[in-house]
């Protein structure tokens, strides 16, 4: 053979680690070599940690509820406890992806790699030089930090917040986008006074207006305060912890200041640019829709590319790019109407084009909005409303967007994304929701038992959103 491999692949985040086990499976000689910890960002310091200090936050509303069904709880909470199982489960997780490679067949090598040439890779702590027929670029991505602020050396970054010794008492959290929302959900779940500052008037740039609006009052609602259209412009040592200066003159003073500004490509110093694999200028991969950089036989999947940075996304990418060169089923990865979800309080799940998008591209467009108090809160007092909204297309009756501010929005939007994705009409929603409701009524002969009656007023309760509302 005339490589030591027929496929190297440099990260083994949730794309790499995909596309190395599909491509050994189907025959190819198979390396993989990560820096840090195998899984990647979304297992090690991503979505699967986030998602677990998200779940430990949701306790405080679930407490806060609970006296109003009738529960006295004393509570308490021990932030070690939970980093440190987390961690654990993180762990556990990793050692399942290494063990998954090794079962497909794949050789990893946990130490970083860099491109000598266009077909040589160079392990850098080993210092041994391997060839491989094709090489996979599944770096992915890494935080920013303010360039030249003062004091920057003072903040983190989402890569240190799973690991602080202590729960801060006071967080200050700069970005107004997935994951300044998703670690204040978190820091003010668990206990911190915890305040987001935002360049921008407001949060979730991109996401549709009313569910930006509605994010605002109820993350304020949650407790979180918010400080909009101004920047740090200088962080420092304080007896009282942090003292970040703003744009406004204003100072705060707080023990954590996480910096969640955006994400950058991980190609610095990779030796993509020495073997002609064109970059843009954020430092992303450019690639065709089969993952193809400008060399022929070098691609790149995920983050790196900077397409959607999302993991179902980079473990998508991954498969199709190992179906269309290993599996000779040529399978371009469609990045249009993703849905995404973003952990905050309260959460929200999004997919398809947002009101303003669609208006600017359509010729009519409907708009269905329901908004409402859910009857589980309803009950314990508690004022969080849920915004639920859908964009159709006036001329064609297709659901073009869906848009959900509140409890389980994340899981519903996978739902909603099927629907979408596959060009129902709403009219046709509203059918098959009404067809749901019928026929259980229809069967029914003698009286209904306790839980069909509890089921029946929950839905009557819930209101309807597909039948309801008509706003614009
Ligand atoms: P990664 O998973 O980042 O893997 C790249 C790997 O390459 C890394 O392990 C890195 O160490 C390694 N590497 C880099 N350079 C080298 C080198 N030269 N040699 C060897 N190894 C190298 N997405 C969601 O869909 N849902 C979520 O809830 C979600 N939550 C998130 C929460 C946070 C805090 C963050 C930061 C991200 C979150 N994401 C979420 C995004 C998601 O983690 C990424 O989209 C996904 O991990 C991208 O996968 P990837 O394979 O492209 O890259
Ligand atoms: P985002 O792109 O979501 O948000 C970045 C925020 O930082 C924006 O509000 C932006 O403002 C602001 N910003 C950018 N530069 C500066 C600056 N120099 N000074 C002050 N503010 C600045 O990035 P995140 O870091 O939150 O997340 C990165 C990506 O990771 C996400 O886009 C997403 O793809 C992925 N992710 C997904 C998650 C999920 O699926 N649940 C969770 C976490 C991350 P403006 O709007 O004005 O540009």
């Amino acid at each position: 053979m005339k490589y030591d491999y027929d496929l190297f692949v440099i990260g083994a985040g949730s794309g790499g680690v995909r596309a190395a086990r599909i491509a050994s499976l189907a025959g190819a000689k198979v390396a993989i070599a990560e820096e840090y910890r195998i899984g990647g960002t979304c297992v090690i310091r991503g979505c699967v940690p986030k998602k677990l200090l998200v779940f430990g936050a949701d306790y405080q509303q679930l407490l806060a509820d609970a006296p109003g069904y009738g529960w006295t709880v004393q509570s308490s909470f021990s932030w070690p406890t939970l980093r440190d199982r987390v961690q654990e489960e993180v762990t556990r997780l990793s050692g399942i992806y290494l063990s998954n490679l090794a079962k497909a067949g794949v050789t990893a090598f946990e130490e970083r790699a860099e491109l000598v040439d266009a077909h040589r890779v160079k392990l850098k702590k080993s210092g041994s030089e391997l060839t491989a027929e094709r090489i996979l670029v599944a770096t992915g991505g890494a935080p920013y930090l303010p360039d030249g602020l003062p004091g920057v050396e003072l903040g983190i970054t989402s890569n240190e917040a799973f690991h602080l010794p202590e729960l801060p008492r006071r967080a200050l959290i700069v970005g107004g986008g997935y994951i300044a929302l998703e670690f204040a959900n978190i820091f003010a779940g668990l206990g911190s006074e915890t305040r987001i500052l935002h360049r921008g008037d407001q949060m979730l740039r991109g996401f549709d207006q009313d569910i930006r609006a509605h994010v605002h009052v109820e993350t304020e609602r949650a407790g979180i305060q918010l400080k909009m259209k101004a920047t740090v412009t200088k962080l420092e040592k304080s007896s009282g912890g942090i003292t970040a200066t703003l744009s406004t003159g204003e100072t705060l003073d707080a023990d954590v200041v996480l910096f969640a500004i955006g994400r950058h490509p991980n190609t610095a110093g990779l030796g993509l640019e020495r073997v002609g694999v064109k970059l843009d200028s954020e430092g992303a991969v450019i690639v065709d829709a089969f993952s193809q950089s400008s060399v022929e036989h070098i691609y790149a999947i995920g983050d790196v590319t900077n397409r959607t940075n999302l993991t179902p996304v980079a473990i998508r990418d991954g498969h199709a790019f190992a179906d269309t060169v290993y599996n000779k089923r040529p399978t371009p990865v469609d990045h249009a109407t993703v849905a995404s979800a973003v952990f905050g309080r309260p959460p929200v799940g999004t997919v398809g084009l947002c009101e303003a998008d669609a208006r600017r591209s359509r010729k009519s467009v409907d708009i269905y909005r329901t908004s409402f108090r859910p009857m589980r809160t309803v009950f314990a007092g508690n004022e969080t409303r849920t915004l639920m909204k859908l964009v159709v297309d006036g001329e064609t009756d297709k659901v073009l967007g869906v848009h959900i501010a509140g409890d389980d929005a994340a899981e519903m939007i996978q739902l909603a994304a099927i629907a979408v994705k596959a060009g129902v009409s709403r009219s046709r929603i509203s059918a098959c929701a009404r067809a749901g409701l019928q026929p259980a009524r229809a069967r029914r002969t003698s009286s209904p038992s306790a839980d069909q009656r509890r089921s029946d007023s929950l839905r009557e309760q819930s209101g309807d959103l597909w039948q309801v509302q008509m706003a614009a």
